[in-house]
């Protein structure tokens, strides 16, 4: 029985403001995707009256009354069939409580960054691109999120007694002016000031504004979303300069060994561009003394290793990587969709394949 406790103990806010069951749930494969606004709590609602929504009873029913998989939940159903840990697992194994301990909030979509993992809806930069190359929207999304979204009323409509973490989502939180407002929120909030923060950063910059409140913060959970410790990482996540990557992490590693509030993990998105490269970049984590944690990219189903090529796949697998290879079979659509994504997006973004991850390119040469 696919029981989710995520359903009862949890809280997501998603842009632009509205309630999700989570971050993974996507409403893409069930009966509520073709009217969303129809079926989406606002936060100008309390959450309790999101918690009593159709959407959200319609998750409780199927997951933990029924027992069965929500359309929804695909990406847990995923990992979890191909033996990996997703969300749901996660949580089950930590939080049991019924009360709220654990909140997810997406303040804004601010990013400097291009990730060919992202979209519009958590990148302002894919947003520019795509208002730019309008023919980009059927891989990046359209979207007209509200990017500054009045978030702290929420706290006034839920018990935080027993919260234990916030985590922040996309955008990248330390180009967000919104962070600063929000940390010293939390630090002021007598109910919020020793709860947990979580945070991903994509290492484009080290953050010495705002050095004087992390310092203070009780406990902070750094996610350094590094995809590749190697120069390809440069052509997934465009923006990203290996160099400044280097730096940045070990300006963090410094941090948390003056201030000691700070656990780091290197957090990689595993999809065609890094597979390849688990090795090293695993490897760069145990010898910079910090934890290695990732997630498997299931949407969009082009970048999911499924898509690439059975001679490609001999060629790179290895004991670092082979557990993302357990179920591995070649999709032959999702193959073709790469190939346009890439045609489409490399002549956009102006970095080409071929220069980063060659191995990879000469599958896609002569189109
Ligand atoms: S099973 Fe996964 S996707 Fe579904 S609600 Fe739980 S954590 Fe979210």
């Amino acid at each position: 029985m696919p029981y989710c406790s995520v359903l009862h103990n949890h809280m997501c806010i998603k842009l632009p403001g509205r309630y999700a069951p989570c971050c993974y749930w996507n409403k893409d494969y069930t009966r509520f995707a073709d009217n969303p606004k129809k079926y989406f709590t606002y936060i100008d609602k309390p959450f309790k009256e999101y918690y009593k929504s159709e959407l959200h009873q319609d998750v409780i029913q199927v997951m933990n009354i029924d027992g069965e998989w929500h359309p929804g939940c695909q990406k847990c159903k995923n990992l979890e069939d191909d033996g990996l840990r997703s969300l749901r697992t996660a949580v089950n194994e930590h939080l049991t409580s019924e009360a709220i301990k654990f909140m997810q909030i997406s303040l804004s979509n601010h990013c400097n960054f291009a990730c060919k993992t992202c979209d519009s809806r958590s990148s302002s930069t894919i947003k520019k691109m795509v208002d730019v190359n309008p023919e980009l929207k059927k891989w990046f999304w359209e979207s007209n999120l509200t990017t500054d979204i009045e978030i702290y009323k929420i706290f006034q409509e839920v018990d935080l007694n027993s919260l234990e973490m916030i985590e922040f989502l996309g955008g990248e939180p330390f180009v967000d002016p919104q962070t600063t407002k929000f940390l010293n929120y939390m630090l002021s909030n007598s109910k919020l000031k020793d709860v947990r923060f979580k945070v991903h950063t994509n290492t484009s910059l080290f953050p010495k504004k705002l050095i004087p409140i992390l310092s203070k913060m009780k406990s902070i959970d750094l996610h350094l979303s590094i995809d590749a410790w190697h120069p390809s990482i440069e052509y997934g996540r465009l923006g990203s300069n290996f160099d400044v990557i280097k730096k940045v992490t070990q300006q963090w590693i410094e941090f948390a060994k003056q201030y000691n509030n700070t656990n780091i993990t290197m957090f990689t998105t595993v999809s065609v561009f890094n597979v390849g490269y688990m090795k090293q970049t695993i490897e760069a984590a145990k010898d910079l003394g910090i934890q290695f944690k990732y997630e498997r990219v299931e949407h969009p189903r082009h970048l999911n290793i499924n898509a690439l090529p059975e001679s490609y796949v001999d060629s790179i697998k290895d004991d670092y990587n082979k557990k993302f290879f357990k179920n591995y079979k070649f999709d032959q659509q999702q193959f073709d969709n790469l190939k346009d994504f890439l045609k489409d997006t490399d002549g956009a973004q102006g970095k080409y394949l071929k220069d980063y991850i060659p191995e990879l390119a000469k599958y896609f040469e002569g189109e």
